[in-house]
């Protein structure tokens, strides 16, 4: 058996003069609940889709429950989960009424021959498969991190949650969870379900994505970390290359990462982004603009 590790994050959206403490102790939480869980057995999948379940349902990021409406006044969410070592992958975009997108992307994996389903088709699965539907959106949504959005117009603001784990057997999964960028256009989809873009699981890597979808699916983000590991690099230089090339196409956001070996990464170019971690060595820390 081996060591566990996990990392999370809560969106590369925060600001500067923003207070997060909120957020800080609501992460700290999340890992330190599923610390024994994993240190038990819990599989990397399930880790990482029940710390995204309490991140979706806290209200605190701009997934789940925390969701902003798109220009239409509708709130379309996006969610994927990705699983090593053989790359198993479920996503849903454009997803209206439920509670928990991350839980209908994982059924996706498990319960269709699919990888992604989108718009009414995932919403008449979810119900098919009995998830919880949203019965009164507007007063469920609390439209977390609009505060944040200072951002002079046609900036793409935004807000996401995912997770990276590596669980005792070795395997590795990761999942990513959002309503995307704030006022984006109806139907617009971003990186967040596109396994490769804002999710990624092999063999060797975990990663997920957040900040302006648009360019983390033009630079295929969390599957380049992979591939340049694949090729030699470490896990700290693929995943900030990536940064860089995201923000040499005039983007912003982050990734977070975790290899097999338990190393974990976490570059942004915003101004910070909400993460928090469990070591191998068992360690938990949470950090917003540092490290
Ligand atoms: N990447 C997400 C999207 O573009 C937003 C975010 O991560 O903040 O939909």
């Amino acid at each position: 058996m081996g060591r566990p590790a996990l990392i999370l994050h809560g969106g590369a959206g925060a600001r500067r003069g923003v207070d997060y403490d909120r957020e800080i102790a609501h992460m700290r939480e999340v890992v330190e609940v599923m610390k024994p869980r994993l240190l038990d057995g819990l599989s990397a999948a399930d880790a990482a889709v029940e710390a995204v379940v309490m991140l979706e349902d806290s209200g605190l990021y701009v997934a789940g429950r925390g969701a902003s409406p798109n220009a239409a006044g509708a709130y379309e969410l996006d969610a994927s989960l990705m699983i090593g070592p053989d790359r198993r992958a479920g996503a849903v975009a454009a997803l209206q009424g439920f509670r928990n997108p991350i839980r209908v992307a994982r059924a996706v994996v498990e319960q269709t021959p699919h990888v992604m389903l989108a718009g009414e088709g995932a919403a008449l699965f979810a119900a098919e498969h009995g998830f919880e539907a949203i019965a009164d959106e507007p007063s469920w949504f609390t439209q977390a991190g609009q505060g944040d959005d200072n951002h002079p117009p046609g900036v793409l603001a935004h807000g996401t949650v995912g997770c990276c784990v590596l669980d005792v057997h070795g395997r590795l999964a990761a999942a990513t969870s959002t309503a995307g960028v704030f006022g984006k256009m109806s139907g617009r989809v971003g990186d967040t379900p596109i396994p490769g873009a804002g999710s990624w699981a092999d063999a060797r890597v975990a990663a997920s994505a957040t900040g302006q979808g648009e360019y983390f699916i033009r630079v295929a983000a969390c599957a380049q970390t992979a591939w340049r590991v694949a090729a030699g690099a470490s896990l700290t230089d693929a995943a900030r290359a990536v940064i860089d090339e995201v923000g040499a196409l005039g983007g912003d956001g982050g990734l977070i990462a975790l290899d097999a070996d338990g190393n974990i990464a976490d570059p942004y170019n915003s101004q910070g982004m909400k993460r928090a971690w469990l070591t191998v060595e068992g360690e938990v820390g949470v950090d917003v603009f540092g490290r």
